[in-house]
């Protein structure tokens, strides 16, 4: 079976892990987890990094850190991986739910524009949203895929309604947007997931960065119980979101071979986006738009609507040649636990989300492999 995409630990991973356990170092303490904190703060364009146990607990105390509160509502598109969602309802706040735009498959910043001016309202300091009374405390765009969103505008509307925004750049790093890299294109915070299914993984594990030291400061405060100091006082309820030394020694091998590893992911798409080019529009890449480098964490394509070959039917009949192939992210709005969420139309969302198919690309996938998995591709929509 040729697998969708797994990790390539073949670095120095056994040797930094071997070197924990011969120093004993193997807890939230250690010389790896600050070693990896510089390496993703650089790596992501910005001076400060903390690093959390997984992804979805950075995210969870990205929010806190920038102030989204109980009863609150955090803007952010519905086409996302659940940990979005789940991260803002751990606040004891709820999702409001966008589309995405065509283009890009990200936070459409018209319509975010839009809600802000027709259906919120400033009261003594506070953006309410009118229809249920909340408070709208964050935006929180979605780096689909490792392409960023169009920062730019969802940054400037952001700043212009004084709201913060924590990007959820969980599958981005390495990306950039006109060169800039994905840290820092204008978010407050950004948040990386080194999952194993991620590009970089370190098992488990997640990374807050950003520019303001304050901020990241209050963020390590949250994630490692509130404790400003060496006695057990706490002055906050806090969280043992704290990555490992063992997890962070993995994640400084990953990284050595970051660009190496995106330039990979960035190959296979090519390949990919040039074989299936003579099916035009029955099977496109996934979007990059003009200006925009992708981190490519999957590769794959967009099936037309109506195809007499289905995803299910190209799933089944690619798995029956010993491709694995997979469906994508099932938006939020359609979750069993957020179906009383704010949201917008979702015209696009619906539209593509069923279609999606992603193909093989772990960034050791040779190209012999990936031959065959181009053939297998365009055998079933022969
Ligand atoms: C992987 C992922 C997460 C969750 O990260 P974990 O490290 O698995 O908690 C959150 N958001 C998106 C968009 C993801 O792809």
């Amino acid at each position: 079976m040729i697998p969708l995409a797994i990790p390539d630990l073949s670095g120095n991973e056994g040797r930094y892990l071997q070197e924990c356990i011969a120093t004993g170092f193997v807890s939230s303490v250690g010389p790896f987890v600050s070693r990896f904190e510089q390496a993703v703060a650089e790596a992501a364009g910005v001076d400060h990094a903390v690093a959390t146990c997984s992804g979805t607990a950075g995210l969870h105390v990205a929010l806190t850190a920038v102030g989204v509160e109980r009863d609150d509502l955090v803007l952010l598109p519905s086409l996302t991986f659940i940990a979005s969602a789940n991260a803002i309802a751990y606040c004891g706040a709820m999702p409001w739910l966008l589309d995405v735009e065509a283009s890009s498959w990200n936070l459409d910043p018209l319509l975010l524009e839009r809600v802000l001016r027709q259906e919120c309202q400033q009261v003594e300091q506070r953006l309410i949203h009118r229809a249920s009374g909340r408070r709208v405390a964050a935006v929180m765009p979605v780096h689909t895929l490792g392409l960023p969103a169009d920062m730019m505008r969802i940054t400037a509307l952001a700043k212009a309604w004084q709201l913060p925004v924590v990007a959820d750049a969980a599958a981005a790093l390495g990306s950039r947007c006109q060169g800039v890299a994905v840290g820092a294109l204008g978010a407050d915070l950004t948040v990386f997931s080194f999952n194993g299914n991620k590009t970089v993984t370190t098992g488990g594990g997640g990374a807050v960065v950003g520019r303001d030291p304050s901020l990241l400061q209050r963020v390590r405060h949250l994630s490692t119980t509130a404790r400003p100091g060496e006695a057990y006082e706490h002055d906050r309820i806090g969280f043992n979101y704290r990555m490992t030394n063992l997890q962070a020694a993995v994640g400084c091998a990953q990284l050595e071979r970051l660009s190496g590893f995106v330039a990979a992911k960035r190959r296979i798409r090519d390949r990919y986006a040039a074989a299936f080019r003579s099916l035009a529009n029955r099977f496109r890449p996934f979007p990059e738009p003009a200006g925009y480098q992708s981190a490519c964490w999957f590769s794959g394509g967009l099936l037309a609507a109506g195809d007499r070959v289905n995803r299910e039917a190209m799933q089944a009949g690619l798995r029956a040649g010993g491709i694995a192939a997979r469906s994508f992210w099932q938006p939020i709005h359609l979750q069993e636990p957020y179906r009383q969420a704010p949201c917008t139309e979702q015209t696009v969302s619906e539209a593509i989300w069923g279609r999606i198919v992603t193909l093989p690309c772990s960034t050791t996938l040779t190209e012999q492999e990936q031959e065959q998995v181009i053939a297998a591709v365009l055998q079933l929509l022969a």
